[in-house]
């Protein structure tokens, strides 16, 4: 949570037209950070470090240091049109997201449907899929060879940079990501409802925060006109990386499709299921994705 006066000073940069400073990003993180290092004990993040960072990655964890590509963010605030509002909200859920993953170390724990989600969100999941004897690992084989002759790195140099970009393509379906994503966005629009004053400044930035957890909720999910049926898109990740089998290991799976969402239904209402990837019906899929639009609108005006 972002205490009222860590949460005061965001919101007069915001009325300033100032995209966070680095002193208050450290503000919010020191403070953060503290909280969660109580949670781990080995794993504690420990520094924050501004530097550049590649591709559009604007904030990252690495071992015990929180990286943030603070240049880029400006960058992205002068050149992309982004309202300060989108910037400042993108900006507190991008640090977030990064707190989120490190508690996710701490949930691993637990026994459970988060644990096992987070579990197989893990690369060496995705290693394990590559080394069975499939069409999909023949491909991979064959990129990773090409990847050694064209750009002359080892075979571990170009597997690793095939699994990174591999990653990266099913970014929008990795569960951890995804509850990195809802759970950073709910802590923060609590932390805004805590906040006393809702003046305009307020309202607009707790509504970009709305329109990204709405956003984040629908994210990876897609409807098929021909089936009137969403995508599940844990059962599409778990396919990809190939371990279908986790399917099974969920107490309320089913290989027919109307009974895994009947279940789903009746573990966990749609919020809680959107965060899990777990499948959900046309009409709710068709709600969301008005809010995001909707919330959307009214901000941009
Ligand atoms: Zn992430």
């Amino acid at each position: 949570m972002i205490s009222n006066d860590v949460l005061g000073k965001i919101l007069a940069e915001t009325r300033d037209e100032h995209v966070l400073s680095k002193d208050l990003i450290e503000k919010i993180l020191t403070k953060e950070m503290w909280n969660t290092s109580k949670l781990l004990d080995s794993n504690a993040l420990r520094t924050i470090v501004f530097k550049a960072l590649p591709g559009n990655t604007i904030c990252c964890v690495n071992k015990q240091e929180l990286c943030v590509d603070y240049d880029k963010i400006l960058q992205f605030y002068q050149e992309k049109y982004f309202s300060i509002y989108e910037i400042q909200a993108t900006l507190l859920h991008a640090l977030f997201h990064e707190m989120e993953h490190v508690k996710q170390t701490y949930k691993l724990k637990f026994e459970g449907i988060d644990a096992d989600l987070i579990r197989w969100s893990d690369f060496s999941y995705l290693r394990e899929g590559f080394q069975q004897e499939t069409k999909l690992h023949k491909i991979c084989s064959l990129k990773i060879f090409t990847r050694m002759f064209f750009h002359q790195l080892s075979y571990k140099e170009s597997y690793d940079t095939f699994v990174f970009d591999f990653y990266n393509k099913l970014y929008a379906i990795v569960p951890k990501e995804k509850i990195a994503n809802v759970d950073a966005l709910k802590l923060l629009k609590k932390s805004f409802e805590n906040y006393p004053y809702h003046d305009s400044v307020w309202k607009k930035l707790y509504q970009e925060l709305s329109t990204l957890l709405h956003k984040s909720f629908i994210n990876g999910y897609s409807y098929d006109y021909a089936t009137n049926q969403v995508s599940v898109p844990l059962k599409e990740y778990l396919v990809a990386i190939h371990h279908s089998d986790g399917l099974k290991e969920l107490p309320f799976y089913s290989e027919n499709y109307q009974e895994f969402l009947e279940r789903s239904e009746k573990a966990y209402n749609l919020e809680l299921r959107m965060r899990y990837s777990l499948p959900i019906r046309p009409e709710e899929y068709s709600h969301v994705k008005r809010l995001t639009k909707l919330t959307k609108g009214a901000v941009m005006k």
